[in-house]
């Protein structure tokens, strides 16, 4: 009887609609425009998430030949994927299927668009790069730090295969569907 009603259960949950990605954010020095920018960015980040071209070019990624990310934690595509798809952050490691960030805007002439380190939710936006942002653009730098705050990483010094790691390849293949996405219909 016990089995049945387990076997039951466990087709239920197997036929409820995955719950969608969400994201909570939390801003701090965003003026209302700067908000409203962050806020197409997530609606751009959501309707990547639920296409299933995200999940093919994530799981298709090849470097060197190979499928996989550089600097990817020993993870191949498809735990890639599914740690994105968990949301856990490291700081924050429930896997409720949400991207949770603490963004601040800051005023900085340096040639960083954004940052963060590895004991603190929040990311550093630098205003410079912001204005002049994109919606894609910008779901593609939330993307990346967002990356970071799962744990992935990747050099500090530019150089073409710094491309190929988890923060900058995901969050390129997020910024280039994002402009394809944005404005199709929900
Ligand atoms: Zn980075």
């Amino acid at each position: 009887m016990k089995l049945k009603s387990l076997l039951i259960l466990s087709l239920l949950s197997c036929m409820l609609p995955a719950r969608a990605f969400d994201a909570h954010i939390e801003m701090v020095n965003f003026g209302p425009q700067d908000q409203s920018k962050i806020f197409k960015a997530i609606k751009a980040i959501k309707k990547v998430m639920s296409s299933d071209e995200f999940k093919k070019r994530i799981l298709n990624f090849t470097f060197r030949g190979e499928k996989k990310f550089l600097d990817n934690k020993g993870h191949s595509n498809e735990v890639v994927f599914q740690k994105i798809l968990e949301g856990g952050e490291e700081l924050y490691p429930v896997k409720n299927g949400q991207m949770d960030m603490e963004l601040e805007l800051m005023e900085s002439e340096s040639k960083t668009v954004g940052y963060t380190y590895p004991d603190t939710k929040r990311i550093w936006i630098n205003r410079k790069f912001f204005d002049s942002f994109d919606t894609a653009d910008i779901a593609n730098n939330l993307f990346h730090e967002w990356l970071h705050k799962l744990g992935y990483d990747h050099a500090p010094d530019y150089s073409v295969e710094r491309n190929s790691s988890v923060p900058y390849a995901v969050g390129s293949i997020m910024g280039e569907l994002a402009r394809v996405y944005e404005d199709q219909n929900d």
